[in-house]
């Protein structure tokens, strides 16, 4: 390839739409471009790189026993409804109707068209396992596309499904796909962490998210440095503090004027947030509820949606108080909490004595209040997120917080899609049992740009060798040299010829351009000739990692010194 036949043009500038790296730098290079918010065109230089990722992806999804088909995009809304998804899916499914008035989607994820297929084409247990995928163009309407490819609403996913006879057998396709994975992100050069996860709206109950590790990453997790344990914050377990307690003291009221929120309650009274609580009253759909955790932490909305198995969880606005309950926003405690609010404790909450909770008045909170004697708990839970300096469940570390971007995921699904469209296949001695499901998603692009936010420096991108639009570029200093142009032409056939992927910079462009550019669009390696190349018929070798490291080759050396560099490092992942 040359760059002269190539649709690749570089922008200096810094587009202003772009707020991360990855973003700004996929713009930059003339990987990508935007056609609306959150849907962009993948030019040539990116298609290949997304192509890259694709094969290495295919690859690892085939040795695992992997089927690759591929599915349609739009989906009736018949299939969505016999699993109930069409109603809950809610704002994020792209609806559509057709001439006839008829609705369909575009589908965010593959559950149902798939599990149609397998319910008609699979009847027996000779048939599974059975492991399909497709790699693919996916629709969701996000409330807030950004970060260029990391969130858009339509994206190339990787979706492979497993269809089981038993849970053992799940799990035995799950621990497949969970080690292609680990071989996938590894061999595209990425620094990544497999955590525990919370299973959402797909359903199912166990799931592991692969976190690339990032400062921009738009998920937190949480992990001990001394054991294996890591999960996603919304996932990890929390473990009550243990307090030892106290004589318990007589309740009191007392005048807390303009104090809110817990930092000013905390100093008006001169106590530790760690002995007060905090009573948060949510919506979960239609039910008031009222959820407590210490002064000093915080709720986890998630566990709480979870236990309480509700669709819509939001935080009730002051108005929704008043009128349910007619208690003032701000000074809302769990004492005579009327009953039909079900109150939801933390686990820590039980361990706590003598504390500050609201009194159900403005400008009053009340003191010396203890769980049990003094309001009611209708369930215990761990409801609260974990903070970093906890101990771990190993008991040996403490917990540290890191941020992450979730290129993958995986789920145990169970039955959950089988039963409602009723996908079934008869055991050796006839009997009719549910197919047991997983499924395994990885965003190509989101990968693409993960990459970039995990290898970049002030000049451009630094590809990993094996997800590199080009291995290598060749770059004759000047253009109109004809002995330089010579040369280069040389190695250039030399290195395709040798099977090396490689570009050259035939462009009759000033140096420093053509070194911008090789930079930014972030070749692993540039071979310059110049002018030393003519007099002492050596060539400078730059390894774009680590720029100082620069080599000079003879010219009859630089086919085999690029191929053993390529070589070591894909060898290295
Ligand atoms: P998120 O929590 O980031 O919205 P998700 O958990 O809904 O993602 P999955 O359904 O698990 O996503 O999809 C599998 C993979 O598809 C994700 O791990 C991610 O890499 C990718 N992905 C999901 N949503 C998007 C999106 N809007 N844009 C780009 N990639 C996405
Ligand atoms: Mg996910």
């Amino acid at each position: 390839m040359r760059v002269s036949n190539m649709l690749a043009n570089t922008l200096r500038e810094v587009p202003a739409e772009a707020e991360i790296v990855s973003h700004k730098l996929l713009l930059r290079a003339g990987f990508i471009k935007k056609v609306a918010s959150g849907v962009y065109s993948y030019l040539p230089m990116g298609w290949r790189v997304m192509q890259k990722i694709m094969d290495i992806i295919r690859d690892e999804m085939n040795k695992a026993g992997g089927l690759e088909l591929g599915l349609p995009s739009i989906h009736p809304a018949e299939l969505w409804l016999e699993t109930g998804r069409w109603n809950v899916y809610g704002d994020e499914l792209f609806r559509l109707k057709d001439r006839h008035q008829r609705d369909f989607c575009l589908g965010p994820t593959h559950e149902e068209v798939l599990t149609d297929i397998v319910r008609k084409e699979v009847s027996s247990y000779k048939q599974l396992p059975l492991l399909l995928y497709q790699i693919q163009n996916k629709y969701r309407d996000e409330r807030r596309p950004r970060f260029g490819l990391m969130r858009g609403r339509e994206f190339i996913m990787k979706d492979l499904y497993s269809f089981d006879k038993d849970v053992e057998g799940m799990r035995v396709s799950y621990k497949k796909m969970y080690d292609a994975y680990v071989n996938i992100f590894r061999r595209c050069g990425l620094e990544f962490r497999a955590v525990e996860a919370d299973s959402g709206a797909i359903g199912g109950k166990t799931s592991h998210e692969f976190m690339v590790l990032a400062q921009n990453g738009e998920a937190e997790i949480v992990y001990c440095p001394n054991c294996e344990y890591a999960a996603n914050v919304e996932k990890a377990e929390a473990h009550p503090e243990v307090l030892p307690g106290e004589e318990l003291k007589a309740i009191e009221k007392v005048h807390t004027p303009g104090a809110k929120t817990m930092d000013k309650l905390a100093e008006h009274l001169d106590v530790p947030k760690s002995k007060t609580i905090k009573t948060m009253l949510y919506k979960a759909d239609e039910e008031l509820v009222c959820v407590l955790v210490r002064g000093d932490r915080s709720v986890n909305e998630i566990k709480v949606k979870n236990l309480l198995d509700c669709v819509n969880l939001e935080i009730a606005s002051e108005a929704v108080i008043q009128e349910e309950i007619g208690i003032p926003m701000g000074y809302v405690g769990p004492v005579d909490m009327p009953q039909k609010v079900k109150i939801i404790a933390d686990a820590e909450i039980n361990y706590l004595s003598n504390i500050v909770v609201g009194a159900n008045e403005k400008d009053y909170h009340l003191i010396n209040v203890n769980p049990g004697r003094d309001f009611r708990i209708d369930i215990e839970a761990d409801v609260r997120i974990v903070e970093e300096g906890e101990k771990c469940p190993c008991s040996t570390g403490s917990l540290k917080k890191a941020r992450g971007i979730e290129v993958g995921q995986v789920f145990q699904l169970g039955t959950k899609y089988s039963e409602a469209l009723k996908a079934v296949y008869a055991d050796e001695k006839g009997n009719n049992n549910y197919i047991v499901m997983g499924c395994y998603g990885i965003g190509v692009g989101r990968t693409m740009a993960a990459a970039i936010e995990q290898n970049h420096d002030q000049d451009g991108i630094i590809w990993p060798m094996t997800i590199a639009p080009f291995h290598a570029a060749v770059i004759p200093v000047s253009s109109r040299d004809e002995q330089q142009v010579q040369v280069a032409e040389g190695i250039y056939q030399d290195l395709k010829n040798s099977g090396v992927e490689v570009i050259m910079d035939d462009r009759d462009e000033r140096a420093g351009v053509k070194f911008k550019d090789a930079d930014l669009i972030g070749y692993p390696l540039q071979i310059i000739i110049g002018k030393k190349t003519i007099t002492e018929g050596t060539v400078d070798l730059v390894i774009r990692k680590n720029k100082e490291a620069q080599q000079s080759v003879r010219v009859e050396n630089v086919v085999e010194a690029i191929n053993n560099l390529i070589k070591a490092d894909i060898r290295s992942l």
